[in-house]
C-alpha cells in the first residue's frame, strides 16, 4: 500500500457523489505499481463549493484532479487553460496542476475512442449513430470528430438541452472535417435509415440503466444488423437489455465499462507522464 510521506503527491476527485467510485482504487493501484509518489482521495463537493474547493488544491500543490457530476462543467470556467475537447463541450473530467496554472481535458471520449479500438473495430472514416447528448454522449462526439470519424448522427430528445446541443454540433462541423447532424426520434424512419450504413451504434443516454433494467433506447431491434458493432456506455448492468438484443441480432457488442478503465488512464497519463499499468488495474478492478 501506499508509504506517505512529506514528499507524497495529491491526485483526487471531486463531485457529489463520490463514495461509490472506483477511481481511487485505479489510480492508488496503478502509483503503486510504477512507484509512484501520489495518493488519489475521493473529496464530496457540491457544485457551488467548486471554487474554493479549486483554490485549496492550487494552493495546497496538488498534482491534479479529475472532476465528476456535477462539477464537470463549472470546473471548465474554473481553469485557465482548456484543451480543444473540453473547450468544445464546456466540460471536463480531469484537471492538471502545472505550479498552479490549471489545464481542463476531457477523457472520456478518449477512453470511448481505446475502448472501441481494443474492440478491433475501426472506426475511423466511417459513420457513426449516437443516441443522447448528454454528458456521456458529448465526450463521446467531440473525441470521435476531432479524432477523424466521418459522420456522426446524433439523436436526442428535442428538450431543454437541444439548444446546447446544436451549438456543439455547429462547432464540430467548422472546426472538423466529421459531418455532424442531430436528430430527435420523431420519425423511426430516420434513426432506422442512420443505423443501416452505420459502422457503430452507441447508446449514450442512461436509459437501461440499474435499476431501470427493463428498459431500451432502441426498441424495434429489426434496426440492428450484423456489421454493426454496438457500444454502450452503461455499465451498470454489465448487459443492458439494448446491449443484449443488439448480441442476439448478431452484433458485436462492449459496455461502457473500459470506457471508464482507460478514462481513467487518459488523466494518469496526463498527470504523471507515465502509462497505467491496464492489464493490472482490469483484473483486480474491472474483471467480469
Ligand atoms: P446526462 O444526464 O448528462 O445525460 C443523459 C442522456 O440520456 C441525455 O442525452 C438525455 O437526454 C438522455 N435520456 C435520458 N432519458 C431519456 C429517454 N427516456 N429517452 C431518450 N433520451 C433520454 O448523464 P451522463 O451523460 O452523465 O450519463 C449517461 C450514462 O452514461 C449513465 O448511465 C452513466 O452511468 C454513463 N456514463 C458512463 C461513462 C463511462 O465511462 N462508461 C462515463 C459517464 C457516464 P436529454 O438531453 O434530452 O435529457
Amino acid at each position: 500500500s501506499n508509504h506517505i510521506t512529506g514528499h507524497t503527491g495529491l491526485l483526487c476527485l471531486l463531485g457529489s457523489p463520490v463514495a461509490h467510485s472506483v477511481s481511487p482504487e485505479m489510480h492508488n493501484e496503478a502509483c503503486n505499481q510504477l512507484g509512484l509518489d501520489y495518493t488519489y482521495l475521493a473529496f464530496d463537493v457540491p457544485e457551488d463549493q467548486m471554487p474554493k474547493a479549486v483554490e485549496g488544491l492550487r494552493t495546497m500543490g496538488a498534482r491534479g484532479w479529475n472532476i465528476t457530476m456535477p462539477g464537470k462543467n463549472i470546473m471548465c470556467r474554473l481553469a485557465d487553460k482548456v484543451s480543444p475537447a473540453s473547450e468544445i463541450s464546456g466540460a471536463c473530467n480531469t484537471i492538471v496542476n502545472d505550479n498552479g496554472v490549471l489545464t481542463a481535458y476531457t477523457t472520456d471520449g478518449v477512453g470511448f475512442m481505446r475502448a472501441v479500438a481494443e474492440n478491433d473495430v475501426d472506426i475511423i472514416g466511417k459513420k457513426m449513430t449516437l443516441l443522447g447528448a448528454g454528458g456521456a454522449a458529448t465526450a463521446i462526439l467531440v473525441q470521435a470528430a476531432l479524432d477523424g470519424v466521418a459522420e456522426i448522427n446524433v439523436f436526442n430528445v428535442r428538450d431543454a438541452f437541444w439548444g446546447r446541443a446544436e451549438e456543439i454540433v455547429a462547432k464540430l462541423n467548422e472546426r472538423t472535417e466529421c459531418k455532424v447532424t442531430l436528430h430527435d426520434y420523431e420519425d423511426p424512419e430516420v434513426l432506422r435509415a442512420s443505423i443501416k450504413d452505420s459502422a457503430i451504434l452507441v447508446n449514450g443516454t442512461s436509459v437501461g440503466m440499474a435499476p431501470n433494467t427493463d428498459r431500451t433506447i432502441i426498441t424495434d431491434t429489426s434496426m440492428f444488423h450484423k456489421d454493426l458493432f454496438v457500444f454502450d456506455v452503461i455499465y451498470n448492468p454489465q448487459e443492458t437489455r439494448f446491449l443484449r438484443e443488439a448480441r442476439e441480432a448478431g452484433c458485436k457488442t462492449a459496455n461502457g465499462m473500459y470506457m471508464l478503465l482507460y478514462q481513467g488512464a487518459a488523466s494518469f497519463k496526463l498527470w504523471t507522464g507515465q502509462d497505467m499499468p491496464v492489464e493490472i488495474v482490469k483484473e483486480k478492478y474491472f474483471s467480469k
